[in-house]
């Protein structure tokens, strides 16, 4: 199913997973394993089910055959990720008719993060260049990455929106978010989407916290507010993995109650490739 006709329904939120090539994978059981939790998640009726891309291509035929297999085995709609800081017109070209060949509908379109060494290849600058391009070469729908607090790189909310503006206007259908763990800064954005002229579906990014190291790092990496409390109460317990874990889940739930209150039209879940606590939130709201 493409983007548009997933998002098209609107009498609840559409649930999606993200989840990534397993690293170190040389005897194939990590990818089993992963594909035994997405099988537990299925139960929830997922309307799409995304796989990460690593900058410069480093996991691509991982990634082209876990799509393979969510759209066989699984039977739901997958949605590749793809970077293009890194990779030449050539390649991309070859990895589109790749995942065309499969009947593959949807593709994440980004540029990725800038590489700390090595070269950067300058034939796509920003991940706008690549919507324009897939949608000049391609018959896929094509979704985008949104900031709600700001992409780490921009001078400005009010930049980094006009380059969000451009994306769409090359012809991008749907924004997935980053994490975000305050829904204010969701709701800011949305609004300050709409004033602007952008009218797609802002599917809120959810990342169900399992540990309070993961969280500081993911947090100052990606330029995300972690609010007081939270974060008072996780660095009081880092050392209880139950008691995080089990905190992760009811503050994702909340999150994701007050989203749906207020008419949130999708909610993607960055699973880090585990059912139970996307399971257990999901079995709180639905
Ligand atoms: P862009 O939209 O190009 O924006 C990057 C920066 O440049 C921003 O600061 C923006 O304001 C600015 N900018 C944008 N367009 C222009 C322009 N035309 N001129 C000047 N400045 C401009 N990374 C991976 O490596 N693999 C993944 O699978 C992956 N999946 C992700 C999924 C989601 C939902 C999100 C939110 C992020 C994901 N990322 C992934 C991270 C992403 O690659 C990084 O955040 C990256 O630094 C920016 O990618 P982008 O597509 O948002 O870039």
């Amino acid at each position: 199913m493409r983007l548009k006709e997933i998002y098209s329904q609107t009498d609840k939120p559409i649930i999606s997973y993200e989840v990534f090539p397993p690293k170190d994978d040389n005897d194939g059981k990590k990818l089993e394993n992963l594909f035994e939790e997405l099988k537990k998640l299925t139960a929830f009726s997922p309307s799409l089910i995304s796989v990460t891309y690593g900058a410069g291509g480093s996991n691509k035929d991982e990634s082209v055959e876990i799509i393979r297999r969510i759209k066989e085995e699984l039977k739901i709609t997958p949605m590749p990720h793809f970077t293009c800081v890194s990779t030449d017109t050539k390649n991309i070209k070859k990895y589109l008719e790749t995942i065309e060949s499969l009947d593959v509908k949807n593709i994440l379109a980004l540029r990725g993060d800038m590489p700390k060494e090595g070269t950067i290849c300058d034939d796509f600058k920003h991940a706008d260049e690549l919507v324009g391009f897939i949608k000049e070469h391609t018959n896929l729908s094509v979704s985008v990455a949104g900031y709600p607090e700001g992409h780490k790189d921009c001078e400005s909310m009010e930049k980094d929106l006009h380059y969000l503006k451009q994306k769409i206007d090359k012809g991008a259908d749907v924004i997935y978010t980053q994490m975000f763990f305050n829904n204010e800064h969701y709701f800011s954005f949305v609004e300050k989407c709409e004033k602007i002229g952008i009218i797609t579906p802002i599917i809120a990014g959810i990342l169900p916290v399992s540990s309070y190291k993961q969280l500081s790092k993911m947090a100052q990496m990606c330029r995300v507010e972690v609010p007081k409390k939270m974060q008072e109460t996780l660095e009081k317990h880092q050392d209880d993995i139950d008691y995080t874990k089990k905190y992760g889940i009811e503050y994702a739930s909340e999150q994701c109650q007050n989203l749906i209150e207020n008419n949130v039209q999708g909610l993607h879940f960055y699973t880090l490739n585990k059912a139970y606590a996307v399971s257990e939130i999901l079995k709180n709201i639905l």
